[in-house]
């Protein structure tokens, strides 16, 4: 299947030429085809594997062979963080840069309203919005929902984990009940399936690898360390000996965030922040930086990182398990998109025995235990080759659970607390 066999506009095929996209990824290939034919659809797709173009391409050659200017928005896609709604809107330019009669607007939180009100004002076709700041808008009276003819939910599942599910029932009570709806979510729970029933009808129903399971473009090490202490030192460890060009460091808590990124500043790493507590402004420089590669390693919460789509990342560490199962799956898909080969690293603690159980269940198979010596005490093993040379051993034969061993070299404690912090030490590296 190619992209000209979609029966696509010449617009739109020059666009994903230049986008340097040879074919439909699976999902593309199916969503596209089943859209134009006006059904609702339920794709259930692992991240990475190109569902923005799904729902952005064939909307964008509906609205083009619609009327000329939208008065009132035609086409609303919800999507659960800001810099997701951003990325969405950055694929509508790109897909639909040969139909620049089309226009959009960006509704999210954070931001000036202003700008928003004042854009809606020139009447746009398309509005890619989260939750909160449209409900906001609409309420002033600033923005018309009654002629949508196209509703995409994206990340329907993050919607939920957000706590987005009372304001996403009341947009969709404000839309036209005629319209075509396009739901979007990386696993399924119980509440999101009930969702999916109420909104869509008669779905086509497009699951591209089965739900919860883990991109299987990543190699995923788990790495035991002793206590929450040792983390920094371990990270260092595996940092030297991995080739990293650029990395998404995942913790649990908002305030080890400023810790960890303050710790690789000492190391002389580039990096940066992103949660939900920082200004929107800063959010999106850090954001930004990342993706132009001006720092090498974004230091952030499952909030902010969700669906995130970097060019080339080539790794991602777990400083902490994450509590929820289905967001280690979400994790460790920021890298192997689209193709590409990625590395995860997970750093374990006695104490995250059972979050791990969870996520094994979940992924359906174990995760390979790195055997780095500072980590869980083991006997003293004969000199190993390097990670990547036992990792590329290791996909020969692809056994499960298989262990990896490197030499054995102290960590030092001192080395973990060497002074670089003052007197401010981290909370994860200070003595319970
Ligand atoms: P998802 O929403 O499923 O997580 P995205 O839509 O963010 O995935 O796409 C992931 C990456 O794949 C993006 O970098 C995008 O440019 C790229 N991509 C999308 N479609 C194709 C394609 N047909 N061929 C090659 N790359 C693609
Ligand atoms: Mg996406």
């Amino acid at each position: 299947m190619e992209f000209k066999d979609l029966g696509l506009s010449e617009g739109i095929l020059r666009a994903v030429e230049e986008a340097g996209y040879k074919e439909p990824t699976p999902i593309q290939a199916q969503a596209i085809p089943a859209i134009q034919m006006c059904r609702d659809v339920l794709g259930l797709a692992q991240t990475g594997t190109g569902k923005t173009a799904a729902f952005t391409i064939p909307m964008i050659d509906a609205l083009a062979g619609g009327r000329a200017k939208a008065r009132m928005p035609r086409s609303l896609i919800l999507s659960p963080t800001r810099e997701l709604a951003a990325q969405i809107s950055e694929n509508f330019v790109k897909y639909g840069k040969y139909h620049s009669q089309l226009s959009m607007a960006l509704i999210v939180g954070g931001t000036s309203m202003d700008d928003q009100i004042r854009n809606l004002e020139r009447g746009v076709d398309v509005l890619i919005a989260t939750p909160g700041r449209l409900l906001d808008l609409f309420e002033r009276g600033k923005i018309l929902l009654a002629d949508i003819k196209i509703l995409v939910i994206d990340e329907a599942d993050r919607m939920m984990d957000m706590g987005f599910i009372p304001d996403l029932e009341r947009i969709v009570s404000l839309l036209p009940p005629m319209r075509q709806t396009l739901f979007f979510s990386a696993t399924m729970p119980g509440p999101i399936k009930k969702l999916a029933d109420k909104y869509l009808s008669n779905p086509k129903t497009i699951t591209v690898s089965p739900p919860s399971s883990t991109a299987v473009n990543v190699e995923q090490y788990l790495v035991n360390v002793n206590h929450s202490r040792g983390k920094s030192a371990m990270f260092m460890k595996i940092y030297e000996q991995e080739d990293v060009k650029n990395a998404f460091v995942f913790c649990n808590r908002k305030r080890d965030i400023d810790e960890v990124c303050r710790f690789m500043k000492s190391k002389r790493l580039s990096c940066a922040a992103l949660h939900g507590d920082m200004e929107q402004d800063e959010r999106t420089a850090a954001l930004n930086r990342f993706k132009a590669a001006e720092i090498q390693i974004l230091v952030c919460s499952d909030v902010a990182a969700r669906g995130l789509d970097v060019q080339g990342m080539s790794h991602v560490f777990n400083w902490d398990v994450p509590f929820n199962a289905e967001d280690y799956v979400h994790r460790i898909g920021r890298t192997g998109r689209a193709g590409a080969k990625g590395r995860a690293f997970t750093l374990v603690v006695p104490s995250d025995e059972k979050a791990l159980a969870n996520i094994h269940k979940l992924i359906g198979k174990k995760i390979d235990l790195l055997e780095m010596a500072g980590a869980t005490p083991t006997e003293a093993p004969p000199p190993q080759p390097s990670v990547q040379q036992k990792a590329r051993h290791h996909n020969r034969d692809q056994k499960q659970n298989h262990r990896h061993r490197l030499p054995p070299q102290d960590i030092e404690e001192s080395d973990v607390n060497n002074g670089s912090f003052g007197d401010d030490i981290p909370s994860f590296l200070q003595k319970k």
